[in-house]
C-alpha cells in the first residue's frame, strides 16, 4: 500500500507539473487546464504548472469578491469550492497523504535524518489560524482604493509558491533579479526554516501552517471515505502512532480516528498486527479479520 502511496506522490506531482516547454517560453502556461484546480498544494505560477492551485483561487476569489459584487459579476468560485468539496466530501485529507507534492517534498527530507521531534500539541490549531486570518479575513477586509484585496497566504507565507515559482523563475529571468526585496527575502526564511524544519520534523508545514488541509480536515470527520478502529482488537503496541506521519494517537483514545490531523496515508492500517484498524468506503468496511493464532488482546 505505502509503496502505491509513493507512487501516487510521484506521478501526481509530475501530472500537476508538466508544461515542460516552460525553459522555451516567456510566459508561465495560461492553457484551458489552468481554469481547473489540482486538490493539493502546487503553485500556480509554477513554470511547469499546467493547474491552480485551490488555496490561490481560493484567494483570488475572496480579494475581488468586492468588485465583483459591485460590478454584478458575481459569481461563486465553483471550481475552487468544487475541487476542495468533492475531494473533501469523497475522501477528506487524503489528497493530502497521496497527491500533494509539497507533502511529498516534506516526507522525503524527513526521511534523511534519525531525528525525531514532536511539535507543541496546540500547534495543530496554526492551520485554522492560517486558514482564517491569511486566506479569508485579510483578503476580504484589507482592500486598495478598487476595491481589491490581496492573496495574504501566497504573498506572505506559502513556501511552495517560493519553491516552485519564485526560485525557479527568478534563475530562469535573470531581470527579475533586479526586482528582488525584503519580501523575497522574508519569503525565502520562510521556505528554509519549513524545509530545514521538515528533516526533524514529519510534515511541519501540514500539521502547523497549511489552510488547506485544515479546510480538508474538517471534511475528514463527514467524508464518504472512513478510517475504523476497533478497540477491542487493539493490543495497545502503539505501532499505529509511531508510524503516523501527523502523530494522531487514536488506539489510547487520545484522538479521534478520524482525526482531522490525519492526512489518510493509511500507514496504520498497513502496520497494525491484529486488524483493529480498519476503512469504511461507505458501502463497504474492510476490516480485516485477525489472523488464526493472532489474539486479538
Ligand atoms: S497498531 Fe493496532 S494494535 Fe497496535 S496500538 Fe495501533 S491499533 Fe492498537
Ligand atoms: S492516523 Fe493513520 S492514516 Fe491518518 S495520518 Fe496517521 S498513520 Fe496515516
Amino acid at each position: 500500500m505505502q509503496k502505491l502511496r509513493r507512487l501516487s506522490q510521484y506521478l501526481s506531482a509530475l501530472m500537476a507539473n508538466s508544461y515542460w516547454l516552460f525553459p522555451w517560453r516567456t510566459a508561465i502556461y495560461q492553457g484551458v487546464l489552468k481554469h481547473v484546480c489540482f486538490p493539493g498544494l502546487n503553485c500556480y505560477s509554477c513554470p511547469a504548472a499546467i493547474t491552480s492551485c485551490p488555496l490561490g483561487a481560493l484567494q483570488n476569489f475572496l480579494a475581488t469578491l468586492r468588485v465583483s459584487l459591485s460590478s454584478g459579476q458575481f459569481h461563486f468560485g465553483s471550481y475552487v469550492l468544487g475541487t476542495i468539496g468533492l475531494a473533501g466530501t469523497a475522501v477528506g485529507r487524503m489528497p493530502c497523504g497521496w497527491i500533494c507534492p509539497f507533502g511529498l517534498i516534506q516526507e522525503l527530507l524527513f526521511s534523511l535524518s534519525p531525528l525525531r521531534y514532536s511539535p507543541w500539541r496546540p500547534l495543530r490549531w496554526g492551520p485554522y489560524v492560517f486558514l482564517g486570518l491569511f486566506v479569508i479575513v485579510l483578503p476580504l477586509t484589507v482592500v486598495d482604493s478598487m476595491g481589491y484585496g490581496s492573496t495574504w497566504f501566497c504573498k506572505y507565507v506559502c513556501p511552495a509558491g517560493t519553491l516552485e515559482a519564485g526560485l525557479p523563475l527568478i534563475l530562469m529571468r535573470p531581470g527579475l533579479r533586479r526586482a528582488l526585496g525584503w519580501l523575497f527575502v522574508h519569503k525565502l526564511i520562510v521556505l528554509l526554516v519549513i524545509l530545514g524544519a521538515s528533516v526533524v520534523i514529519s510534515r511541519p508545514f501540514c500539521r502547523m501552517i497549511c489552510p488547506l488541509g485544515a479546510l480538508y480536515g474538517i471534511l475528514n470527520h463527514f467524508s464518504w471515505f472512513q478510517l475504523t478502529f476497533d478497540a477491542d482488537r487493539c493490543v495497545g503496541c502503539k505501532a499505529c502512532r509511531t508510524v503516523c506521519p501527523t502523530e494522531v494517537s487514536f488506539f489510547d483514545g487520545r484522538d479521534n480516528i478520524n482525526s482531522a490531523a490525519c492526512v489518510r496515508c493509511l500507514k496504520c492500517v498497513s502496520i497494525c498486527p491484529t486488524r483493529a484498524v480498519g476503512m469504511d468506503f461507505g458501502l463497504m468496511t474492510t476490516v480485516k479479520r485477525p489472523e488464526q493464532g493472532k489474539g486479538t488482546g
